[in-house]
Formats: structure tokens, C-alpha cells, sequence
């Protein structure tokens, strides 16, 4: 077991608990990171990293992938500390802060920011095929497109029929050898700009649409996927050539232990008073997707102005004598940068 002692601990690694960092760490606290994911950025390096963000200020169009990149940039002067790939299991409170574990490691600190977003997800998965786990270890199943550009060339079956599945159907035609799109309904509940977009697809035969059909079996051997057999509610079966499976079932959040923490959490979400991003426990602050507020907009720019409100109560609650001023970075500058030292 290691320990950290840090100023803040930060649970989750997405775009709000990075820009976290940064807002932090210009008042001076540093901060150690946690997240369950292997990665830092959250929904953005989980789920969509190659897909372009257009609502971001001051970025016409960026990868979300990028954006990950660049906040890490951002929030690299201040030092922090990133324990990834375990959840924090706990958090007790002792006079002066807190502690949080994870399996291997623990973590002093003097106020804790939740940046959950939408709690740890685990992929929802047909765990009807009976040889699933030989094909998601060889990678020949997924359940994300983190790099398409491994799916050029290949017969790629995406089972779902939301965006997600819609999306990477248009997506991955240009791209792929052949795309078919396995659904267990006849219609998509996905963008109709989308839908239309994948049906001139399948008019030109670039994508093989399978409905109302349901994955039933996997063929191939030693995890290289050779086949899949689909079947329709009636039992009737069909075999799709396929070299990928892409399954687009969407994700359970689970809040894990977040439940049990005293902080009113409700269907995923923590309340929290507008103005300091105070949960009901005193130095336990949340931002982003998971803190439920009247009027919350749920975006990833809207978590970034939390976290700079966020910040000022961290000041508010380890040096209550200071006063807040609003600084500029213009003025301050970052550890690093010229005439700051
Ligand atoms: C396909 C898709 C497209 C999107 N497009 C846009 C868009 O164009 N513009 C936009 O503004 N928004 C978009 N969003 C929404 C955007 O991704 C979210 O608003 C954003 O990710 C929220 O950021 P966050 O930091 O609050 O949480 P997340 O990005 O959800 O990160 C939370 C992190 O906390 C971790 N975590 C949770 N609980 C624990 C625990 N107990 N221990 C350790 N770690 C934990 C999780 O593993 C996760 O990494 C999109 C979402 C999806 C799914």
C-alpha cells in the first residue's frame, strides 16, 4: 500500500477533474488524481477520443482525444499525481481531512473534489455468447472505437441501435472492408441526420443493416473471429463474415461506493449548493456530470467553470483566514513561464 498526503484529492480523471488540477493548483494546492479507468480522460478517452468536439470555447473543432492531451498539458505545471486503474473504495474523514483507498493505495487530503461524471462504467455486454471472453481477450470484441484506424480493412459487425452504433456505422464506412449493423428492433434511436446518412450507406452497400436480429453465437478460433451468427426473435439464424465485433449497448454507470458516503447521492448525481459546489459534507466538493444542481447542463465546458468554482471553496476551506480575489492567469502566470517564480 503506498500514501500520498496531498491538498486535494480529486476522484476522476475526466475533463472536469483535470481542469481541476490546474484551478487548484493556481491557488497554490496541489492534488493527487484517482480514477477506476487505466487512462486519464474519463467519457472523452473511454468512449469518443477520435470523435470531433465542436463546443468547446475557443476551439472550432477539436478531437476529443486532444482535448485530454491538452488539459493534461494545462494541469502538468502544477505536479499532479495520477493513481489510475482502481477505484476508491473508501472515504473516512479525520479531523483535518481525509483519507482515501483504493487496493493499493491511499491517500491523505485535506478537502476531496468528486469529478465522477457519470460514475465508473462498465460496458454492457451479450453475455449470451458462450466464447465471449476468448474474443475480448484477443481484442477481436470491443465494446469502444479508441483507434479505428485498427478496423480499416476488416469486416466489422456493430451490434446496437443508438447513436453510438448509428455514428461509427457512417464512420467506419469509408473505412472498413465491410460494416454490417446488427439491431435487435427494425428502428434506430439515433440522430435522424444519422440514420439517413447510414441508409444512403446501405443503399450504396458499404453497410448491411441486420434487423430485427440479435447476436447469437461467435465463430473463429484461438480468439480470431471469423463469423458471426445472428438470429431473429423467431429463432431464425444467419452468418455475417466478420473479423471485429463492436458492441454499442451503452454503459451501466454504477456509482460503486459513492452511495455510502453520506452525500445524498441519487440516481448517480450529488446535489450540491450553485455557488461553492458543496456537497451536504463539509470538504467533500463535486463538479461535472455528477453534481445535480437546478438548471445543470450537463457539458464538458461546464464542468471547467465548476472546477474554477470549486477552487475558491478549496481556498475557503483550508485557508479560511485568506480572502478570495479573482486572479488572472495574464497577470499570475503558471509555475514555469516567464517572471513567475
Ligand atoms: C458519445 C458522447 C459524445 C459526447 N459529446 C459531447 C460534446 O460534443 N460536448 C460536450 O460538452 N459533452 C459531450 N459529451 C458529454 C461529456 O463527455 C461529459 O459531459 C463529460 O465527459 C463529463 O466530464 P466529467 O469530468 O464530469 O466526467 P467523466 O468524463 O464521466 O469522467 C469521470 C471519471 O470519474 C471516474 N470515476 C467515477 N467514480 C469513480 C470512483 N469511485 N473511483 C475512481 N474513479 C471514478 C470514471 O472512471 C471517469 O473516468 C459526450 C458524451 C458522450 C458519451
Amino acid at each position: 500500500m503506498s500514501n500520498y498526503v496531498t491538498d486535494v484529492a480529486i476522484i476522476g480523471a475526466g475533463p472536469s477533474g483535470l481542469f481541476m488540477v490546474f484551478e487548484a493548483g493556481f491557488l497554490g494546492y496541489r492534488a493527487v488524481v484517482l480514477d477506476a479507468l487505466p487512462q486519464i480522460g474519463g467519457q472523452l478517452a473511454a468512449l469518443y477520443p477520435e470523435k470531433p468536439i465542436y463546443d468547446v470555447p475557443g476551439h472550432p473543432h477539436i478531437l476529443a482525444g486532444d482535448l485530454v492531451k491538452n488539459l493534461e498539458a494545462q494541469a502538468a505545471p502544477y505536479s499532479p499525481t495520477y493513481l489510475l486503474g482502481e477505484p476508491v473504495e473508501a472515504l473516512d474523514e479525520q479531523s483535518g481531512g481525509f483519507t482515501l483507498r483504493t487496493a493499493s493505495h491511499r491517500v491523505e487530503a485535506k478537502v476531496v473534489v468528486i469529478a465522477g461524471g457519470g460514475g465508473m462504467f462498465t460496458p454492457r455486454k451479450p453475455t449470451q455468447l458462450e466464447n465471449l471472453a476468448e474474443f475480448e481477450a484477443s481484442g477481436a470484441v470491443a465494446y469502444a472505437i479508441t483507434r479505428k484506424a485498427e478496423l480499416a480493412g476488416q469486416d466489422v459487425v456493430l451490434a446496437g441501435g443508438g447513436d453510438s452504433a448509428v455514428d461509427w456505422a457512417v464512420e467506419l464506412a469509408a473505412l472498413a472492408n465491410h460494416v454490417h449493423v446488427v439491431h435487435r428492433r427494425n428502428d434506430f434511436r439515433a440522430a435522424e441526420a444519422t440514420v439517413a446518412a447510414m441508409m444512403q450507406l446501405v443503399e450504396a452497400r458499404k453497410v448491411t443493416l441486420h434487423t430485427p436480429y440479435q447476436l447469437d453465437a461467435l465463430e473463429g478460433d484461438n480468439g480470431r473471429l471469423e463469423r458471426v451468427r445472428l438470429a431473429d426473435l423467431d429463432g431464425a439464424t444467419r452468418e455475417v463474415q466478420a473479423s471485429r465485433l463492436v458492441c454499442c449497448f451503452g454503459l451501466a454507470p454504477s456509482s460503486g461506493p459513492l452511495s455510502e458516503w453520506g452525500l445524498g447521492l441519487e440516481r448517480g448525481l450529488i446535489p450540491v449548493a450553485r455557488t461553492s459546489m458543496a456537497t451536504q459534507r463539509p470538504g467533500v466538493l463535486c463538479i461535472g456530470d455528477m453534481a445535480a444542481y437546478e438548471g445543470k447542463v450537463a457539458l464538458i465546458l461546464t464542468g471547467f467553470a465548476e472546477a474554477a468554482v470549486a477552487a475558491k471553496t478549496v481556498q475557503a476551506h483550508i485557508h479560511p483566514e485568506r480572502k478570495y480575489k479573482v486572479q488572472y492567469s495574464t497577470s499570475k502566470g503558471v509555475p514555469g513561464t516567464p517572471g513567475v517564480a
